[in-house]
């Protein structure tokens, strides 16, 4: 099953979304995009918590 990260569910008006088979993955762009993009700092625990199953 793959995972999709949303921004908008962190409650951010961005339009950047994941989705990807693979856990690592996922935290890893989304951390990127989220310190690139929006100067934060998010944990795995917080990326993985907001990501829904797809
Ligand atoms: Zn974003």
């Amino acid at each position: 099953m793959a995972k999709q990260f949303e921004c908008k569910s962190a409650g951010m008006d961005c339009p950047f979304m994941l989705r990807t088979e693979s856990d690592d993955e996922l935290v890893s762009f989304s951390q990127q995009h989220a310190k690139k993009t929006h100067k934060k700092d998010v944990s795995r625990q917080d990326i993985l918590k907001l990501a829904k199953s797809v």
